[in-house]
């Protein structure tokens, strides 16, 4: 495949691919299984409120929670069937910790509930905006962030281009390779809905150079349409969204600022595939393609429910082989360890990677850092990730953040690169995690602070009024004791000019 104005980013790196593990063989579909646990948390945002209590019967895509407020997701009913129950269950998240779950037991029936296709070219923007704000659907690419909040756009912005981000560069990974194989009419179709919706003026999908059918697949669906496909070279991070929008547009866009402030907005491939869905056919987000990959009997890409547990999925695979000693959510760059595999399919879980000492070797000893700048050199982001190194291992936070230390993305290529195998983006976690902390623990003192300062303000304000009130009320009795007073001299004198006069008369 031919790379056509490409514009090369700094830094990025090659890592094994591993990617034809899971590639060999179609998208799977599961038998609907017994129980589905589904997270009220899938997306970035608030929780999504609760719309069904224990015993309700619930149809396949019917709200079961709706978005809370802009920055949200509903979730829907993945199949028919009896709310279980309502209660904290592990999901799977870097911090291994419960979170509110609901669970459906299955009725076998997967009964939809009436599907209500949406005439979208019938409707303006706005009016297409707030259907799909009830559909579930949020970045399917890993970002899982609210689409419909991704296609408003405000009155004094205008989107030019509209990117579809089909790199999926991190290695193992291979669900939006095998979606795009099998489904690029819909993947197409949603391209253009978003475009419509977005009224951008132009439209590119970027597409790295390993995935030769997928590539050939999306050309021919939009053969008749005036969508731009470009070949961009496979290097990890090619499918950060900043990094795509340079390798595609030539455009940086600057750390303090927003694609679309430069009026570019990107979607994942599967995003825009579960518009047209919702759209067109009138199915809610209630699935996802997930990669299982690694030390599996079969790697392969499944179209599983949301809720599905986990286990099923390994066992689908033909179950874990031996010296498999965990199980990664995302791929080996970025994904994080999951706490257990009874764990329900979430709209985040793109690919799981059961891991073994052949794959994954044990990191060899640290070594001290010999200031190669082997790091800087790999850096996508331009940052000098040996001085944020030192910054965050001495806890010299200030100077950290000074450079730029909330630029980095976390992409790992510097860890990737280290002679001295230092664990480089752990120091950089650790780091972020503890300004953001300081700056709550400030935030609370200030708040802490400003309420005492108004508290005191409060008491010593009351103290004034009633200090007032008292001033006042001696000095009504005051006058009143001196009205008495008066009133009494004047009676005396009256009761003496009285007598005066009558002994007066008697004379
Ligand atoms: S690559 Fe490793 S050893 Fe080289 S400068 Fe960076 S942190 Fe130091
Ligand atoms: S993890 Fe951060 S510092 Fe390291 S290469 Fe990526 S962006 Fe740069």
């Amino acid at each position: 495949m031919e790379l056509k104005n490409i514009f090369k980013f700094n830094g990025g790196v090659h890592p094994n691919e591993n990617k034809s593990l899971s590639s060999s063989l179609p998208i799977a579909r599961l038998p609907i299984p017994k129980t589905l646990v589904l997270p009220l948390r899938q997306h970035v945002g608030h929780v999504a409120k609760l719309k069904v209590k224990v015993g309700d019967q619930v149809l396949k895509g019917q709200i079961i929670a709706e978005a809370d407020g802009n920055i949200s997701a509903a979730i829907h009913a993945p199949t028919s069937g009896t709310i279980l129950k309502i209660s904290e269950e592990i999901i799977p998240h870097p911090s291994g910790l419960p979170d509110f779950c609901v669970t459906i037991e299955s009725d076998l029936k997967d009964k939809w509930i009436e599907k209500k296709p949406i005439a979208w070219k019938k409707l303006d923007s706005a009016a297409l905006i707030e259907a799909i704000s009830s559909s579930g659907i949020v970045g399917l690419g890993g970002a899982v962030f609210p689409s419909h909040m991704k296609l408003k756009v405000n009155q004094n912005q205008s989107i030019e281009t509209l990117v579809i981000n089909a790199a999926e560069c991190e290695p193992f990974i291979t669900c939006d390779d095998m979606f795009m194989r099998e489904t690029a009419d819909e993947i197409i179709q949603g391209t253009l809905i978003a475009q419509t919706i977005l009224q951008a003026k132009q439209c590119v999908i970027g597409i790295e150079d390993n995935k030769i059918e997928a590539y050939q697949a999306l050309k021919k669906a939009a053969q008749k349409t005036s969508i731009e496909i470009k070949i961009v070279p496979t290097l990890y991070p090619s499918g950060d969204a900043k990094r795509l929008i340079y390798l595609l547009m030539g455009i940086e866009v600057p750390k303090e600022k927003r694609s679309v402030d430069l009026g570019i907005q990107v979607f994942n491939v599967a995003t825009v595939a579960a518009i047209y869905r919702y759209l067109e056919l009138g199915e809610p987000s209630i699935s996802r393609i997930v990669t299982i990959t690694g030390n599996v009997q079969n790697p392969q890409n499944y179209e599983a429910l949301f809720g599905t547990p986990l286990s099923e999925l390994i066992e689908a695979a033909g179950g874990k082989l031996n010296k498999t000693q965990k199980f990664i959510m995302g791929g080996p760059m970025m994904g994080f360890d999951l706490p257990s595999i009874n764990v329900p399919v979430t709209k985040a879980m793109n690919c799981v990677i059961e891991s073994s000492p052949e794959l994954f070797p044990s990191p060899k000893p640290v070594m001290p850092c010999i200031r190669c700048a082997r790091c800087a050199d790999a850096c996508p982001v331009n940052l000098q990730p040996q001085e944020l190194y030192w910054f965050s291992k001495s806890s010299q936070l200030e100077k950290a953040k000074d450079y730029n230390l909330f630029d980095c993305i976390e992409c790992g290529c510097c860890t990737y690169v280290c002679p001295s195998n230092i664990p480089l983006v752990q120091f950089y976690r650790y780091a972020k995690s503890e300004i953001i902390a300081q700056d709550k623990a400030k935030e609370a003192a200030n708040t802490a602070r400003e309420r005492n300062e108004s508290r005191l303000a409060r008491i010593e304000r009351e103290k004034k009024e009633r200090a007032e009130k008292h001033a006042q009320k001696a000095l009504g009795a005051q006058e009143k004791n001196s009205d008495d007073e008066k009133k009494l001299t004047i009676a005396a004198a009256m009761e003496r000019v009285k007598q005066t006069q009558q002994e007066n008369i008697k004379n």
